[in-house]
C-alpha cells in the first residue's frame, strides 16, 4: 500500500498519484479529483508511465504546483493533525 504524500494515509498502489481521496478532494473537489485520477490512471494503463519516463515530463512541476495549492486548501489543518 502506498502512502499519501500529504497526510500519509493509505493510497491504492494502482493510483499513479500518491494522493488520497481526502486530500485530492480538498484541493480539486471530489468530481475534479476523480477526473484527474481517471486521466492519470489511464495513462499508466497505456504504458506512458514507464520507468525512466516518470518525472521527466510534467510530474515534477505538477507536484510543485500541488504543494502550493494544498497549502491553501482546507485540508492543511487536518494534515497537520494527522502528522
Ligand atoms: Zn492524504
Amino acid at each position: 500500500m502506498a502512502k499519501c504524500v500529504y497526510c500519509k494515509g493509505d493510497v491504492s498502489d494502482e493510483r499513479t498519484m500518491q494522493i488520497c481521496d481526502r486530500c485530492g478532494s480538498s484541493v480539486w473537489g471530489h468530481k475534479m479529483f476523480q477526473t484527474i485520477l481517471q486521466g492519470t490512471n489511464s495513462e499508466k494503463e497505456k504504458g506512458n508511465m514507464e520507468l525512466g519516463k516518470v518525472g521527466e515530463n510534467t510530474d515534477a512541476g505538477d507536484i510543485q504546483n500541488l504543494h502550493k495549492r494544498i497549502k491553501d486548501a482546507s485540508c492543511t489543518s487536518r494534515m497537520q493533525k494527522a502528522a
